[in-house]
């Protein structure tokens, strides 16, 4: 039985901003990864200061260049398949855009859960990432509908009784939440400092979610695929950012070179350090 594991974003670039390194490692040690596009970002706009001052009429269109971004970005990290749900982009929390009813975070709950539970059906994945519960700090609707979709999607996956058309249950053994935590940020405000750089205001604001931490990941060997793969986003990522881009991805992997998640329902009191600790592959 492959090691399969799906991630689940809300919009193209998320993939690269969260869980890039993690993925990036298991797909080279052969796991089997399947991202999840929730939306098509349509709500975004031209982020990267290059593409100022141009006359809109010769830029391209930003859905269509966002799915070749977002299709550039997971085949540098190494996922094997890209799965846009095709859902509406629902924009930043109060912004008109929230009341189109055919926004993802507007549709029924079911709905958007549904083509995640035909997924897991097919691919038994071991293991399933999203975003938690606590999205406070950034309570974008498409990323908390992220949590809602996945936790009702892994809930009615193994419930035979719902939706038998979709294929066998399955259960999948383990549920992450990617994580933001106040001890990364700090390494990285901490070495930004040393180098008179200011740390972004708005992450200083910002609580962690370090004591959710039940699982730590040695990403050292791949932050610069996940470096490589948000500057793929081109319309999205101001490569001048110094938050993301500059200490190296060598510099990072001797400063803080870990992604954190939660696993839903560990009553473990060890850290893991392993995403697939403990699964069963017969
Ligand atoms: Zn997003």
């Amino acid at each position: 039985m492959p090691r399969t594991l799906i991630a689940i974003h809300a919009h193209p670039d998320d993939e690269a901003s969260k869980t890039a390194a993690t993925v990036a490692r298991y797909a080279r040690e052969g796991v089997r990864c399947i991202l999840v596009t929730a939306t098509g970002g349509e709500e975004g706009e031209y982020l990267n200061p290059s593409f100022a001052g141009r006359d809109p009429a010769d830029l391209p269109d930003l859905p269509e260049l966002r799915a070749r971004e977002l299709a550039r970005s997971a085949g540098i990290i190494g996922y094997q398949e890209v799965i846009s749900l095709g859902f509406r982009d629902s924009g930043m929390a109060g912004t008109a855009a929230n009341a189109d009813s055919g926004s993802f975070a507007a549709l029924p709950l079911e709905d958007a859960a549904k083509p995640l539970v035909e997924l897991i059906r097919r691919e038994r994945p071991q293991v399933v990432i999203s975003y938690g519960e606590n999205q406070a700090f950034y309570p974008h609707p498409d990323h908390i509908r992220v949590f809602e979709a996945a936790r009702t999607a892994l809930q009615l996956a193994c419930d035979p009784l719902a939706w038998p058309e979709l294929g066998d249950a399955w259960r999948v053994p383990k549920w992450y939440w990617s994580l933001w935590t106040r001890e990364r940020f700090e390494a990285v405000a901490k070495e930004l400092a040393n180098r008179g750089i200011e740390p972004p205001f708005r992450m200083q604001q910002r609580d962690g979610d370090d004591h959710l931490v039940t699982t730590r990941i040695d990403v050292s060997g791949t932050l610069a695929v996940a470096r490589d793969a948000l500057l793929a986003h081109e319309s999205q990522i101001d490569p001048s950012t110094p938050f993301w881009f500059a200490i190296s991805p060598e510099e990072m992997a001797a400063i803080y070179p870990f992604e954190e998640y939660h696993l839903v329902g560990s009553a473990e009191e060890e850290e893991e350090n392993d995403l697939f600790a403990g699964v069963e592959l017969s």
